[in-house]
C-alpha cells in the first residue's frame, strides 16, 4: 500500500504516526516548521490518553519526564479552599492501569519523534507546508509547498488552522472564544515551601480561572490562566506580553498564584486568545480524513485536546489496519463522531462552572457535582486501543 500522508507533525501526527507504523502501515509526515519541537508549556495525561502511550511502549519513558501528581483539586480563587478533589497518584494508576501524567510538552513531543524515527528514520520531513489534497479512487494527492506527494489517504493533523479542513468544510475561521490563555513556568525551588505542590489545582474565580501542576518530576510548576478579555486581542501561542498585564488580571488571587506570577520570569509571560469550532458530524471526504483539533479543536477547560487527537490516532491506526482506505476512514470518523463531540461541548461547559460570576455561586455550582464519579464513568475509564468499534 502507498502511504499514508499525514499533514502536522504535532502532538496528533506524530501520534497517528507511531500507532500506524507500529501496526505495519507505511506513513509519511509534513511539517510546515522547520524544526521539530513544542512551546513551553505543560500538558496533562489523563488514562484514556496513556493507554496509548502504554501501547506505543513509551508509558514508562512519559512517567520518568513527567511528574505524577497526588491529588487534582478544584479550589476557590482566592481562599483556596477545596471544592471537589479527584484522586490521582497510586490509587488513580491502580484503578485506571496507567498514571496520571503531568508533562512539559516539548518532553512528550521529544518521545514521540523517537518512537516515530526508531520505526521509520526519514519518517517526518520538515519544512513543507501542505496545501490541499484530492482523493481519488485508487489514491489521493498531498499537495505540498514542494509539490504533489501521492498516498493511500491523507490525514489532516494540522492544528485548530487546518489546510486540510479549509478544503474540506470550507475556509471560515476559528471563532474567538471570549477568553485569552496566560502561560509561565516558574523552578519549582524558586517558590516558597508552602507554595510547593504536587497537585493539579483548578483555581475557580469569577469569569476567569487558573491551572497549577508540577513538571519535569516537580521540578517545574506550569502556571496557566484563563482570562475573559472583549474584544479580539493577538492571537499567537508565542506573543510575549507585559508581567504587569498578567499580574493585574490575578490580583487578589490566593497567594500561591501570587507567588507564581512573582517568580515568572519577566519577558516569558505569554497570552493568545482562544479559539473554537462548533462540533461538525462529517470530516472525512472520502481517502482523506481529520485528526484532533483539526477535526474538533476543544477548549483547554477539561485538559482533553490533546488527549482526543491521541485517541483518534490509535482508533484510525485500528481502522486502517487490513482494511480498504475510504470505509476504514468512514468507520473512524463514525467511532469518534460522538465521543469527540461530547468532550467539545464539556469542555465549553466548563467555562461558565469554572467562571460564576461569585463565591456563593461558585460553592453552589460545585457543591451540585461529583467530578471524580463523572470523569471516572466516562472519561478516564475509556480505552480507545481496545474499544469496540463498531462494523
Ligand atoms: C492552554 C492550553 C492547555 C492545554 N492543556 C491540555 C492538556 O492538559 N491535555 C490535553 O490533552 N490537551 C490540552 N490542550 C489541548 C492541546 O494542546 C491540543 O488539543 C493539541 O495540541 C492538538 O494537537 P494536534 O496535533 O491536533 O494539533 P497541533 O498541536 O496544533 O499540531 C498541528 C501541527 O501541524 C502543523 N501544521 C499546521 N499547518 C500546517 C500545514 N499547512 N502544513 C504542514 N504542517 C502544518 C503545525 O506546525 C503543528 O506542528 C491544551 C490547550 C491549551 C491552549
Amino acid at each position: 500500500m502507498a502511504p499514508v500522508l499525514i499533514a502536522g507533525a504535532g502532538i496528533g501526527g506524530l501520534t497517528a504516526a507511531a500507532c500506524l507504523l507500529q501496526a505495519g502501515i507505511d506513513v509519511q509526515v509534513f511539517e510546515q516548521a522547520p524544526a521539530l519541537g513544542e512551546v513551553g508549556a505543560g500538558i496533562q495525561i489523563s488514562a484514556n490518553a496513556g493507554r496509548v502511550y502504554r501501547h506505543l511502549g513509551l508509558m514508562e519513558a512519559v512517567r520518568a519526564a513527567g511528574a505524577v501528581p497526588a491529588l487534582y483539586r478544584f479550589r476557590m480563587f482566592d481562599t483556596g479552599e477545596v471544592l471537589q478533589t479527584i484522586p490521582l497518584g497510586a490509587g488513580y494508576e491502580a484503578r485506571h492501569g496507567v498514571p496520571y501524567v503531568t508533562i512539559h510538552r516539548a518532553d512528550l513531543h521529544a518521545l514521540l519523534v523517537d518512537r516515530v524515527r526508531s520505526l521509520k528514520p526519514d519518517a517526518i520531513r520538515l519544512g513543507v507546508g501542505v496545501q490541499g489534497y484530492e482523493s481519488g479512487p485508487d489514491g489521493a494527492v498531498l499537495q505540498t509547498s514542494q509539490g504533489p506527494v501521492a498516498g493511500s489517504a491523507v490525514i489532516g493533523a494540522d492544528g485548530v488552522r487546518s489546510a486540510i479542513r479549509a478544503q474540506m468544510l470550507g475556509n471560515t475561521p476559528a471563532e474567538y472564544t471570549g477568553d485569552c490563555v496566560w502561560r509561565a513556568m516558574v523552578p519549582t525551588a524558586d517558590l516558597p515551601p508552602e507554595h510547593q505542590t504536587d497537585c493539579v489545582d483548578i483555581w475557580v474565580g469569577p469569569h476567569r480561572h487558573a491551572v497549577t501542576y508540577p513538571l519535569r518530576g516537580g521540578a517545574l510548576t506550569n502556571f496557566v490562566g484563563c482570562v475573559e478579555y472583549d474584544g479580539l486581542p493577538e492571537d499567537s501561542w508565542t506573543t510575549a506580553r507585559p508581567w504587569a498585564e498578567m499580574q493585574a488580571d490575578f490580583t487578589g488571587w490566593h497567594p500561591m498564584i501570587g507567588a507564581l506570577i512573582d517568580h515568572a520570569a519577566r519577558d516569558q509571560c505569554y497570552r493568545w486568545s482562544l479559539r473554537i469550532r462548533p462540533p461538525v458530524d462529517n470530516w472525512t471526504d472520502g481517502r482523506v480524513t481529520l485528526l484532533g483539533d483539526a477535526a474538533h479543536p476543544t477548549l483547554p477547560y477539561m485538559a482533553q485536546g490533546a488527549a482526543m487527537a491521541v485517541e483518534d490516532a490509535v482508533v484510525l491506526a485500528r481502522c486502517l489496519d487490513g482494511a480498504e482506505v475510504p470505509g476504514a476512514l468512514a468507520r473512524y470518523q463514525q467511532a469518534r463522531l460522538a465521543r469527540t463531540s461530547r468532550i467539545v461541548t464539556e469542555s465549553t461547559a466548563n467555562r461558565a462552572l469554572f467562571h460564576q460570576p461569585d463565591r456563593d455561586r461558585l460553592q453552589a455550582a460545585f457543591a451540585a457535582r461529583d467530578m471524580n464519579a463523572e470523569r471516572t464513568a466516562w472519561l478516564f475509564s475509556y480505552d480507545p486501543v481496545s474499544v469496540d468499534l463498531g462494523a
